[in-house]
């Protein structure tokens, strides 16, 4: 049984209003997972144990800074993965590119 979470309410900037994309930074993953809990749909290790992004197809997006598009239904799943991944290397940025939660945020 996964432990309930409390999802953030974080104080979006502009840009976060609109289309999302994400991209993980393989080289400070953990491989802890907790992003592929949150937002499997987004979220999928490679076998060399990190995170990698998906597009909606459910394709794996190897390329070092590939961008996924964040379905409007796990915007906060995502975010809130990029605002407690341990690894600070969930990106989150809106159409324009300006970081909306992450390291980059911060
Ligand atoms: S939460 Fe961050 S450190 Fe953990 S597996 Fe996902 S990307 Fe890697």
């Amino acid at each position: 049984m996964t432990e309930p979470r409390v999802a953030f309410a974080p104080s979006l900037p502009r840009s976060a209003t609109g289309p999302l994309r994400v991209w993980v930074d393989q080289d400070l993953c953990t491989g802890d997972g907790l992003c592929v809990q949150y937002a499997p749909e987004v979220f999928e290790f490679d076998v060399d144990g990190l995170a990698y992004v998906k597009d909606g197809g459910g394709e794996l997006l190897v390329a070092a800074g590939a961008r996924a598009a964040v379905p409007d239904h796990l915007r906060l799943d995502v975010l809130d993965s990029a605002k407690e991944c341990p690894g600070e290397c969930i990106h989150v940025e809106g159409a324009d590119g300006t970081a909306v939660a992450g390291p980059s945020h911060r």
